[in-house]
Formats: C-alpha cells, structure tokens, sequence
C-alpha cells in the first residue's frame, strides 16, 4: 500500500520510518530538507514536493505543526490526490481547523480522519502511540491498519473533529493536575510536611492521579520520572502550553466554563515566559516553589 507522509520533524520522522519498516511503501516529504534526507535514510522515499508526494498514494499522512498548516497543505494538495485518498491528520491542531480539514477533503470526495497522538517522540520511535480518532466509521476502518503500524492504542472517539477534542480534554486534566499536585507538595514543604510522607498517604488516598503516582514532580519520591532527570522532557512545557491554549480556544467557541483550564494556561504561559519552555511540564512546581513567599 503507497502511504503519502508530509512533515517529517521529530515524531513525523520515526512514524514513517516505522511504516516503512513494516511493509508500508512511504513516499515523503518535509519543507526542511535535513528532515527529508534523514527519512530518505530510513527507508522513505524523497519527493520534491507534498503534490508529488500525494501522486497515487492510497492514504496521506500529515504531522505538521498547527492548525493553518494543515489548512495551507489540504488547499494544495487534495486536488493531487486520486479518488478515494484516505487523508489522516496526526498533529495536534484546534478542533475548528481539524473540522474545516474534513469539510475541504469531504468537498473533494475524499476520506478524511483527525488522529492525533499520545506517546511523545519515544512512543513514535517505538510504534507504541495512542491514536485519538475522529471521522466517519468506514474511514476509522480503512485507517485502523494504517495507525497500528505506527501505535499500540487505536480509540475511535466519533465524528469528524472528535480525536482532537478528546486529546485537549485529556492534556487540560493532565496540566491542571500536575498543578494541583505541585501546589501540594509546595505547601507541605512550607508546612514542614515530608515529601515522601505526603506520597505514601495521596497516592493511595482520594488525591491519588496520575501526574502523583506515574509522573511525580519530586525527584526522589515515586517512581522515575523527568524530576529524577533534572525535568528534562517527556513533554516539554512548551507543549502543554500549546494543548491548553487549544482547550481555551475551544472553552471560548463552544462557551464551557473552563475556569482551571484557563488559570493554569495561564501559568504555563508564564512558566514559558520565565524559561521554562524546553523544561518538562512536571517543572512547574519550580516555578510555584519560586512564587512562594520566602
Ligand atoms: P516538528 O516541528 O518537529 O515537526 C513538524 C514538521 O512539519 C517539521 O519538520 C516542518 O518542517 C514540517 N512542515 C511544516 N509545514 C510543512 C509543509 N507545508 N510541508 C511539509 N512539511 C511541513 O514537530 P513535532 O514535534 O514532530 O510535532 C508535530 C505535531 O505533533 C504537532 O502538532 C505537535 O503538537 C504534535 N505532537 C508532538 C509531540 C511531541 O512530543 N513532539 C507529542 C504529541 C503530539
């Protein structure tokens, strides 16, 4: 089967090579000719353009960085695109966009899904992403073995739009949980309170999560995380930053009252701001251990 890959950077990159190593014949392409030349080197054919990539491809692949372009690449590359093209969007982008993608590949009478990814750049190198979809059942269908070459968890989440929403409304109870964990633990240090005490009782009381018992922001206590790395990422700040102000994008088209969501944006921004962009997101807690009166 011919798969089309446009966007080759940190997780396009392992993803195609990852199609192709299973059997998969992936022609791709990337506007940075660095990205191309190390997929060229992993088993993915060159193409001097995204039209020339798309040229007879049964599915087409995107894992750009936002919302316009994939906007900018459907405008431009669905006319290439033979009868019946599956088209499958893997970034993470803002429901609106992921919903007008669809509308342009259902004008063109193409198939069209949004399937974006949890697993970070160890789980695309590692083919073990979870893959949130969304799209009409018979295009979920055809896309299944497509995404399982590339990823372990595969959950068709409804209509067109539906992958995007789910993986915003995860990665804002992720953010604000790792706030609420984090705030915990600043204040236990001020009340004099262990860290690992605090632990051992919230990980198995109600204050029990994920972001305390799987990604606990304190070096040392639980089990390893990026706090025990020097909060090297796992998921950059960076990145939750930009989920979140996707779920406040959302929060303000749709009307729902997102009041955490939109404080802890709020706190990412400035963690960002502050420097924190390439560090973990578990290193908020330096940023709130930093606020603190002394
Ligand atoms: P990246 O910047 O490394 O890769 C994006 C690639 O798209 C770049 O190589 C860029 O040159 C290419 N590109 C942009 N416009 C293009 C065009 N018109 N034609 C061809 N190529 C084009 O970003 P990434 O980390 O690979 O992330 C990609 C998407 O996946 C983003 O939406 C991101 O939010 C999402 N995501 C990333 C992670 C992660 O851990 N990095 C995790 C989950 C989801």
């Amino acid at each position: 089967m011919k798969i089309a890959f446009i966007g080759l950077g940190h997780m396009g990159g392992p993803m195609a090579a990852n199609l192709a190593a299973k059997g998969f014949a992936v022609t791709g392409f990337d506007i940075v000719p660095a990205n191309l030349e190390k997929a060229a080197g992993q088993g993915v054919a060159a193409a001097k353009s995204a039209e020339d990539a798309v040229e007879g491809a049964e599915a087409v692949i995107t894992m750009v960085p936002a919302g316009q372009h994939v906007l900018d690449l459907y405008r431009h590359i669905l006319k290439s695109a033979r009868p019946k093209t599956l088209f499958i969007d893997c970034s993470t982008i803002d429901v609106a966009s992921a919903r007008e993608a669809h509308g342009l590949a259902q004008r063109a009478r193409l198939q069209s899904l949004d399937a974006p990814v949890s697993g970070g750049t160890a789980g695309a190198a590692a083919a073990t992403l979870t893959f949130m979809v969304g799209g009409e059942k018979s295009a979920f269908e055809r896309g299944q073995p497509i995404l399982a070459a590339m990823g372990k968890r595969i959950v068709h989440c409804g209509a067109a739009g539906a992958g995007q929403a789910a993986k915003i409304c995860n990665n804002m109870i992720l953010g604000i949980s790792m706030i609420a964990v984090s705030e915990a633990f600043v204040l236990a240090e001020k009340l004099g309170l262990d860290a690992q005490a605090l632990y051992d009782v919230a990980s198995a009381a109600s204050g029990q999560c994920w972001s305390l018992t799987t990604y606990c922001p304190v070096p040392g206590v639980g089990p390893k995380s990026p706090a025990d790395n020097d909060y090297r990422p796992g998921f950059a700040a960076a990145l939750m930053l930009k989920d979140l102000a996707l779920a406040q994008q959302a929060a303000e088209e749709t009307g729902a009252a997102t009041p955490l969501g939109a404080h802890a944006e709020q706190l990412y921004r400035r963690f960002n701001e502050e420097g924190g962009a390439t560090q973990d997101f578990s290193a908020i807690i330096r940023h709130l251990a930093a606020s603190s009166r002394e």
